[in-house]
């Protein structure tokens, strides 16, 4: 079985930040061990030795954390090191890196461009926004300094992608971010759903987003980007192209689109190894980089009842006409329906309000791009 991408925690959940509503703080308190501190040289490279060998084609190295670049810059030398002497089947080697911007300089900033590492930078909208839920440890607040550093990467040519979280208040304030990030020349835009503390009722938190209001959201957000792509000055928006590129007929490229999940090969700083970020869990460990075959993992009985576990469809979705379009989002946000016992997206009604206002001009635009590609 080949393998396309190993995500990986250098610093564990470790963080120079504190953000208010961090989904993987709340997950690592509920292991038995929070943090695995910060990972060895010695499992970084078995971790790498066994990716590449198992490589067919091409293998993305996506680091994470917690805050990855803790683990300091030897660590990521050292991967390019072992990246290049494991190479033995000649694959196309990717590096991401996700980041919450505070710790980069000059140095960071040279070493991701000169190594061709695509770097993510989670900033949330405009500064007063952001400022409300990501704070530094002192509980200071973090925007100039971030924006300062996104500068630098603009300097440096370094490639990166703005990851916002979408909470209620970013929901609520989408207009002003869409213009605050044309101005700042930030093409290349990501969302992701704020989530709700794992195994609690969802919206009960200051931040939380409800259905309606990401409905909403999704609705005004599209009108923007729509009216800019008709001038051809649309920025890329991860979720909107994977809705045009699946109505196009190419496969869906988020695995929250895809309607099951898969198999992600997180490898956490001790070299344990998870199948989603959003399940770096105990009871959900596949065995270890440092002692088991990766194919071993990918097949073991864990793995196979995570995958079985998000097959099941509620009715409500079987018979949705915006099923292929959206395929009951991630498993980390369904819940269980009362009249069929299976489990939907908390965010369906988002989704539908979403869809009825949208879903027509998505097929617009497909059409229109499979005719001009003709
Ligand atoms: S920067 Fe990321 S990992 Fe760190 S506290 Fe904030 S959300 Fe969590
Ligand atoms: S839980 Fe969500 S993010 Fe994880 S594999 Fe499943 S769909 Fe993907
Ligand atoms: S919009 Fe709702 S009913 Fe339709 S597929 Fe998505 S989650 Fe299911």
């Amino acid at each position: 079985m080949p393998l396309h991408t190993i995500l990986i925690k250098p610093a564990s959940g470790l963080c120079n930040m504190q953000c208010d509503y961090c989904f993987y703080c709340d997950e690592t308190a509920r292991r038995e061990t929070a943090s695995y501190g910060m990972m060895t040289e010695e499992t970084l490279r078995n971790l790498i030795k066994k990716a590449m060998f198992q490589a067919e084609r091409e293998i993305c190295f996506a680091f994470q954390g917690g805050e990855p670049t803790l683990r300091g810059i030897d660590f990521f030398r050292k991967a390019i090191e072992y990246e290049n002497r494991f190479n033995r089947n000649r694959v196309r080697v990717m590096n991401t890196l996700q980041t919450n911007g505070l710790a980069l300089n000059e140095e960071w900033c040279r070493f991701f461009h000169e190594n061709h590492f695509l770097i993510g930078v989670s900033v949330d909208g405009t500064q007063e926004i952001h400022d409300r839920y990501r704070h530094d440890k002192n509980g200071g607040n973090t925007y100039g300094r971030i924006r300062e550093n996104i500068r630098m990467l603009d300097q440096y040519g370094v490639e990166y992608n703005i990851l916002t979280v979408v909470t209620s208040q970013t929901a609520e304030r989408i207009r002003e971010i869409y213009q605050e990030y044309k101005r700042n020349g930030w093409g290349y835009q990501q969302y992701i759903i704020c989530l709700d503390p794992l195994d609690e009722e969802p919206g009960k938190m200051e931040y939380s987003l409800t259905p309606e209001k990401y409905g909403q959201f999704l609705v005004e957000l599209f009108r923007l980007w729509d009216r800019d792509w008709k001038r051809g000055k649309a920025p890329y928006i991860r979720q909107f192209e994977n809705y045009v590129g699946i109505l196009l007929g190419y496969p869906p490229e988020a695995c929250e689109q895809r309607g099951i999940c898969s198999v992600q090969c997180v490898a956490e700083a001790d070299g344990s190894a998870y199948p989603c970020d959003f399940y770096v869990l105990d009871e959900y460990c596949l065995g270890n980089y440092n002692s088991d075959r990766i194919s071993e993992m990918l097949t073991c009985e864990t793995a196979r009842r995570f995958v079985e576990d998000s097959q099941q469809i509620s009715i409500t979705c079987r018979d949705c006409e915006w099923y292929t379009l959206c395929r009951n989002g991630c498993r980390r946000r369904r819940g269980k329906e009362k009249e069929d016992g299976q489990y939907r997206d908390y965010f369906c009604e988002g989704y539908r309000y979403f869809f009825r206002h949208c879903g027509e001009r998505l097929r617009e635009i497909a059409e229109f791009l499979r005719e001009r590609s003709c």
